[in-house]
């Protein structure tokens, strides 16, 4: 599931950057204004109706860029609450007070593609396709995505790694901990999908190689470790996602800069254990080649063709469930 998600993800990076090219040239005014640049139309937003959606300790306020719709205003506000309520299922809160989320329209299906901002207050741009259905809303990972990305300090850039790892990590655990996808699912597509993210030849650690396929998994890999030897190291009480809640607590979210050093010492402390300092320190400065097929034999994943079966005598089941269980 998880290469068809990325593929598509490619694929509307890819239809974007057309729709974005037709929209500069062709489209009115009105709409271009929400699409042009790398920025979010901060001002533009401002000036658009927006409907609030009250989440737990805060509120987004959602704004529809110009233009029509196939699905009615409804269904779309449905999909953001569902998204919202993964995220603040694993969160234990919504990280921002407030967030503002831009929608804009775009010709074709399903959603688009995201993108997150912070410096003047957090805010996500998603482009939808005007014909996008409940089905694709239903099965959309965008919105969770980006939403992720709200959770974590504005990191400099080299460490994009660790706010893509992230939300590429954290985007299906906390949709199964809703009930949004199956557990199978998931495991299926990190088990399949996680060794795009091993260092290649040339490769000089996390820090330093600026590839799609150490950015995007080679940082979900580095949660996916930090996960387990949290919860290794806690007798499996706690895991990444207390270090990201207490990250949050101590007044961390995308509106702030931190140093990654805070951001990871900071999660340390929350879960009393120095695991992604010292993994950062590993795999950070030079590559590091985890064996990951002893690693899916202990957490009980065993690929299955287009599935995978569970083994729940294997030294690590217990670790494999507690990560995905609603808490
Ligand atoms: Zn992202």
């Amino acid at each position: 599931m998880m290469r068809a998600l990325l593929l598509r993800w490619i694929t509307a990076i890819m239809l974007s950057a057309a729709t974005l090219a037709g929209v500069a040239s062709s489209r009115a005014e009105a709409q271009s204004e929400f699409m042009r640049g790398d920025r979010m139309p901060y001002d533009a937003f401002d000036r658009l109706r927006k409907t609030d959606i009250d989440v737990p300790n805060g509120v987004i306020h959602v704004g529809f860029a110009p233009g029509e719709m196939a699905l009615p205003k409804d269904k779309i506000l449905d999909w953001v609450k569902m998204s919202s309520r993964a995220i603040s299922t694993y969160y234990g809160r919504f990280p921002v007070d407030s967030l503002r989320l831009l929608l804009v329209p775009v010709d074709g299906p399903r959603v688009r593609g995201g993108t997150t901002w912070g410096y003047r207050g957090a805010a996500i741009r998603v482009t939808i396709g005007r014909d996008a259905s409940e089905d694709d809303l239903k099965r959309d990972w965008v919105m969770v995505h980006e939403m992720v990305h709200t959770a974590l300090p504005d990191l400099d850039d080299r460490y994009g790694w660790l706010s893509e790892g992230l939300a590429v990590y954290i985007e299906p655990i906390a949709r199964v901990q809703a009930g949004d996808l199956t557990a199978r699912e998931i495991w299926h597509a990190m088990a399949r999908d996680m060794p795009k993210g091993l260092p290649q030849a040339g490769d000089r650690g996390l820090d330093n190689t600026d590839t799609w396929g150490r950015k995007y998994w080679g940082g979900a890999m580095f949660c996916l470790l930090a996960d387990v030897e949290i919860r290794k190291a806690t007798n499996n009480k706690l895991g990444l996602q207390d270090a990201m809640r207490g990250v949050i607590a101590a007044g961390g979210n995308h509106e702030k800069d931190w140093t990654i050093e805070r951001v990871l010492s900071t999660a340390d402390k929350a879960v009393g254990v120095d695991v992604l300092t010292r993994l950062h320190n590993e795999m950070g400065p030079k590559p590091v080649t985890p064996d990951l097929a002893t690693l899916w034999r202990e957490l009980g994943v065993r690929m299955n063709g287009e599935s995978v079966a569970f083994d729940d005598s294997a030294p690590l089941a217990a670790i494999r469930k507690a990560i995905t269980e609603r808490r």
